[in-house]
C-alpha cells in the first residue's frame, strides 16, 4: 500500500531530530527544561471552565452543532470584536464563521480558493501550516522573507509582478510567531491596496491578538479603510485563555472569504461542540482586568528571559507581543541546527531552530514563555554556568 504523493511533498518534519535528542535525554534522566513549544502551562481560566460545566450537563448541547456555529456563538464573537477593536456592523450570518481553532480553518482556506499552480504569499519565518496547506492544495508557494531590519514586516514591493498576478492569498501574522514582530496600521493599508490591486484574499492570522506587554494593544487588519472587501482575520481562543485544547476561534472578514472557507468546512468538518461555544463566549467575556492578569504571566517571563540573555551578551530588544522571544544565535556558532542541539547537550534546555520555520529563520532560535519563572532563571543560570554567551569574551 502507498500513501498519496501529496504527502511526499510535505517537507521532512525539521524537529525530528531534535525530538530524538529529546527523548534520548529524558530516558538518560537528564532534567529537561522545554522552552520548545508555544502552547500555555496554566490552565484555563475559572470562569470558562464552569461555563463548560453548566453547558455540558445541558443536554441541548449534545447534538450536532450548526456547520458555521451557533447564532449566539457567531453573534458574540462580533460584539467581542467590536469591543476588543473597534470595528463593528458584522452580519454575523455572512461575515463570521466559527473554527475549531484557527489550524483548522488556515488550512481550509486553502482548500476554498487555490488551485492547482496557483501561487500563495506567505512569509519565512512562519507557522508551518501556511506551507503545508498550499502544498495540499497543489499551489506553489512564494515566500516573502521577515527580516529583522523590517521589523519583521514583508516588503510588498519585492514581490514580482507576475508572481503577484499569479497569487490568489496573502498570509500575514501579527503579533507575530516567531518573531514577535508586529504590524502597524501603515503596513495594513499598504496591504490592502496591494490585494485589491491585484485581486488577492488577505489572511491574517491573528493567533497572539490578546497576548501583548507593556500596554500595547496589537490592531486588526480591519482597523483600515477597505479591508472589510479583501480581507479575513483568524481569532483563536488557545492561546490568550490558554485554551489550546479545547479547538475553538472564529474567521471574520469579507463575505467571499467567509463563504468559501463555510462550504468547504460544509463537507470536511461539522462544527464545534456546542457546550465549547458556550465556553467561549464566556473566553470573550474575560474581564480586562482577568486578561491582564493572565498576561502579567507571560511579560514577567519574557523579562527574565531577556534580561538573562542582556547578561549573557545579546543585543535583544524585548518584544511587545506573543509568547515567543526570537534571538541570534551565538557568534561563534555556524548553524541554528548547531546551537540548539548545543543547548540541549550542555544544559538541557529544548528551543527549536529558527530555520525550522523557513530558511530566514536560520542564524535564530526560538524561546518560548512557556515554562514557570523558576524554570527560566534555572535555564540562563545553565547557560551561564556552560559558558554558553551570544560573543565569546
Ligand atoms: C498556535 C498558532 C495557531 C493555531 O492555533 P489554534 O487556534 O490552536 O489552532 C495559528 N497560527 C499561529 C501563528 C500560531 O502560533
Amino acid at each position: 500500500m502507498k500513501t498519496a504523493t501529496r504527502l511526499e511533498r510535505i517537507p521532512p518534519y525539521l524537529f525530528a531530530e531534535i525530538d530524538r535528542k529529546r527523548d534520548e535525554a529524558i530516558s538518560r534522566g537528564v532534567d529537561i527544561i522545554n522552552m520548545g513549544v508555544g502552547d500555555p502551562d496554566r490552565p484555563t481560566p475559572e470562569h470558562v471552565v464552569r461555563a463548560m460545566h453548566r453547558a455540558i450537563d445541558d443536554s441541548s448541547t449534545h447534538n450536532y452543532p450548526p456547520y458555521k456555529g451557533t447564532k449566539a456563538y457567531r453573534e458574540a464573537a462580533a460584539a467581542w470584536f467590536e469591543r476588543r477593536f473597534g470595528v463593528g456592523g458584522w452580519n454575523p450570518d455572512t461575515e463570521v464563521v466559527s473554527s475549531i481553532g484557527s489550524k483548522e480553518a488556515i488550512h481550509n482556506t486553502f482548500l476554498a480558493f487555490v488551485d492547482p499552480g496557483d501561487l500563495t504569499l506567505i512569509p519565512d519565518p512562519a507557522y508551518p501550516v501556511y506551507r503545508t496547506a498550499t502544498i495540499f492544495a497543489g499551489g506553489e508557494p512564494h515566500t516573502m522573507p521577515l527580516l529583522a531590519e523590517r521589523g519583521f514586516l514583508p516588503d510588498l514591493a519585492a514581490i514580482p509582478e507576475q508572481v503577484a498576478q499569479r497569487a490568489k492569498l496573502i498570509w500575514i501574522n501579527y503579533p507575530n510567531n516567531p518573531t514577535g514582530g508586529v504590524a502597524t496600521l501603515e503596513f495594513f493599508e499598504e496591504l490592502v491596496h496591494f490585494a485589491k490591486r491585484h485581486d488577492i484574499l488577505v489572511c491574517h492570522d491573528h493567533a497572539y491578538s490578546e497576548m501583548a506587554y507593556d500596554g500595547y494593544k496589537p490592531p486588526s487588519i480591519f482597523q483600515v479603510p477597505g479591508a472589510r472587501e479583501v480581507a479575513i482575520e483568524f481569532l483563536s481562543c488557545s492561546k490568550a485563555y490558554n485554551m489550546t485544547g479545547w479547538r475553538v476561534g472564529f474567521v471574520i472578514g469579507c463575505p467571499t472569504g467567509i463563504q468559501g472557507l463555510g462550504q468547504v468546512k460544509t463537507n470536511v468538518d461539522s462544527g464545534v461542540f456546542k457546550a465549547i461555544q458556550h465556553a467561549a463566549v464566556a473566553a470573550f467575556e474575560t474581564s480586562e482586568a482577568d486578561l491582564q492578569a493572565l498576561m502579567a504571566v507571560y511579560q514577567n517571563r519574557r523579562n527574565i528571559i531577556v534580561d538573562g540573555l542582556r547578561s549573557l551578551g545579546w543585543p535583544l530588544e524585548a518584544p511587545r507581543a506573543t509568547l515567543y522571544v526570537w534571538a541570534p544565535i551565538p557568534k561563534n556558532y555556524q548553524s541554528s541546527a548547531e546551537f540548539v542541539t548545543a543547548l540541549l547537550d550542555k544544559c538541557g534546555i529544548i528551543v527549536p531552530p529558527g530555520n525550522g520555520y523557513g530558511a530566514n529563520g536560520e542564524g535564530f532560535f526560538r524561546i518560548a514563555l512557556t515554562v514557570p519563572d523558576a524554570r527560566m532563571r534555572e535555564a540562563i543560570g545553565r547557560m551561564e554556568a556552560a559558558g554558553i554567551r551570544f560573543a565569546s569574551l
